[in-house]
């Protein structure tokens, strides 16, 4: 028996379960097919950003934020506490329960906007043809007059390194610790491995990262991540640039790394060491030869700027495709499909996705770096703000980093904003959307800010643009 719907989504990460439920709501009869088991073996929504990704790492690096604010800085605001501990398999539980919260939640919104939820895994044959295989062991063909792949990804492993048990772990692993390991080594000072080396440092682990570039955040502005490195240092992250991993061995409860650098061959020892070296897109088992999507170079999911794939009447989104591993990205992926499905015509504005690290302070930016501009020969004019300078950065104590914007010559039109601080990561928003609105510089500067707030740092780095900042001393920045 073959069922027909208007729409099927194979995933129910956040690309998948957004793209689903704006489709029910658009009126479109539609089902979402998603294998996910949850290490109690349950069936559970939300892909790897609920179950493994941004909200389990986001619990734990509350945690231990607050943790370690509790244990190093409170004396310094006059609150005096003794002998503050961490109770380890409590913080995991607390993850596991927000986990679990949510992913349910996803549950109940699928179901209360009309989708079908299939619980399996989905092969993707000709004539948008789907052959469903349920965790149950039962099979099912499902039919749609459009289909929307939303797969995910998975952790890049390398050979050097095989996972294994607690002490060789990719970033699940780092998620599930039952202690804190004494010395811990990361391979790879990306997002995952900034995030997750924060949470254990601040727990008290000894932290070793080892990245294989020579460069520190490549991707983010050089000022912003030359300042994210010195606070890092500053919090006892050793990061160790141009050090490429060439082995490991494990003895007893111990894992010995082999890494070379300018210097040679040099090896470490570790309790635990965290494999995250990038993320690469998930396909297996999932498209038969006949069914006319088509991979990239690089193993994604071919599609145009509108998510179509090769194949007609078939979509692809989030980490299955190019750009940026990002659940937001994937998100509005989803609903931009869906929409167009229903004879809408939104676009994804890839100039404006925020990027954010989640350590402290956090790291944030969307747009144009500096170095960007700089390469392609634009002429632009640069603002900046210390949040040492902020009323409401010391009030709470907490005066690290700097917001900069960057702003066309001859418009003022924004073309970059970068911040490194507290709370940046709710800031940026601020900069995504003046962006999406063509704002110029001063047009943020003519805006009113609620004082004090962190946000005024954003006002006055755009009020620097042009030399106007009250806060600072006033001299425009040359580039
Ligand atoms: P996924 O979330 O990977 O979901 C894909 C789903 O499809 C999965 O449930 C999978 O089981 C299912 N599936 C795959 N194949 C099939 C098949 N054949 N049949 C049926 N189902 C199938 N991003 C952020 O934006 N912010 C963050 O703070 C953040 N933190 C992260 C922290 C960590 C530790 C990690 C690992 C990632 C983090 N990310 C973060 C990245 C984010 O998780 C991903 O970008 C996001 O989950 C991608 O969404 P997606 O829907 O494309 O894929
Ligand atoms: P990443 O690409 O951010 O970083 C991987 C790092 O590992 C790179 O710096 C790379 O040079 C290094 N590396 C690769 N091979 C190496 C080797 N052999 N030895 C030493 N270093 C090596 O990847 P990730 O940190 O694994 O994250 C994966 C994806 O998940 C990212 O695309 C990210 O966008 C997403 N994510 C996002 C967030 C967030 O938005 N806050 C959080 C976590 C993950």
């Amino acid at each position: 028996m073959t069922t027909k719907f208007d729409v099927v989504v194979i995933g129910g990460g956040p690309a998948g379960y957004h793209a689903a439920i704006r489709s029910a709501q658009l009126g479109q009869n539609t089902a979402c097919i998603d294998k996910w088991i949850n290490k109690d073996g349950v069936p559970s929504l939300g892909g790897t950003c609920l179950n493994v990704g941004c909200i389990p790492s986001k619990a734990l690096l509350d945690t231990s934020q607050k943790f370690a604010e509790a244990r190093d800085g409170f004396a310094d605001i006059g609150i005096m506490t003794a002998g503050v501990k961490i109770d380890v398999p409590a913080m995991i539980g607390r993850k596991d329960q927000i986990v679990e919260g949510l992913t349910k939640g996803v549950a109940a919104l699928l179901k209360s906007n009309g989708v079908k939820v299939f619980e399996g895994t989905a092969k993707l044959g000709a004539g948008r043809q789907i052959e469903f295989v349920g965790h149950d062991g039962k099979n099912e063909t499902l039919t749609a007059d459009n289909v929307v792949i939303a797969t995910g990804s998975t952790p890049v492993a390398i050979p050097p390194c095989p996972l294994q048990g607690e002490l060789i772990v990719d970033s699940t692993g780092a998620l599930n610790f039952t202690s804190v390991p004494k010395r811990l080594g990361v391979i790879g000072a990306g997002v995952i491995g900034l995030e997750l080396g924060s949470v254990w440092n601040r727990l008290g682990s000894e932290v070793v990262v080892l990245e294989a570039l020579d460069e520190f955040l490549p991707m983010a502005d050089r000022q912003v991540s030359k300042e994210a490195a010195k606070q890092f240092k500053k919090q006892g992250m050793d990061i160790r640039l141009g050090a490429r991993v060439t082995g490991t061995d494990v003895k007893g409860k111990k894992v010995t790394v082999t890494y070379s650098d300018a210097e040679g061959e040099k090896s470490e020892i570790f309790d635990s060491l965290i494999v995250a070296v990038g993320r690469r897109p998930f396909t297996q088992d999932l498209l038969s030869g006949d069914c006319g999507v088509n991979l990239d170079e690089r193993g994604f999911i071919s599609v145009d700027d509108h998510c179509a794939t090769d194949a007609p009447g078939v979509w692809a989104v989030g980490d299955v495709v190019r750009g940026p591993m990002l659940a937001h990205k994937g998100m509005e992926e989803g609903i931009m499909v869906v929409e167009r499905i229903a004879g809408h015509l939104p676009v994804v504005n890839y100039d404006c996705v925020p990027s954010v690290i989640y350590t402290h302070p956090e790291v944030a930016w969307v747009g144009k770096t500096e170095q960007e501009l700089k390469t392609a020969g634009d002429d632009y004019n640069v603002g900046s703000f210390p949040m040492s300078a902020s009323g409401r950065a010391m009030a709470a104590n907490d005066t690290a980093g700097m917001i900069k914007v960057l702003a066309d010559a001859k418009t003022d039109r924004i073309l970059g904003v970068h911040m490194v601080g507290a709370h940046v990561a709710e800031l940026i928003a601020e900069a995504v959307i003046a962006m999406e609105f063509e704002s110029s510089a001063e047009d943020v500067g003519l805006t009113m800010f609620a004082h004090p707030t962190l946000s005024e740092g954003f006002h006055e780095a755009a009020l620097a643009v042009s030399g106007h900042a009250i806060h600072i001393a006033n001299r425009k920045r040359k580039k």
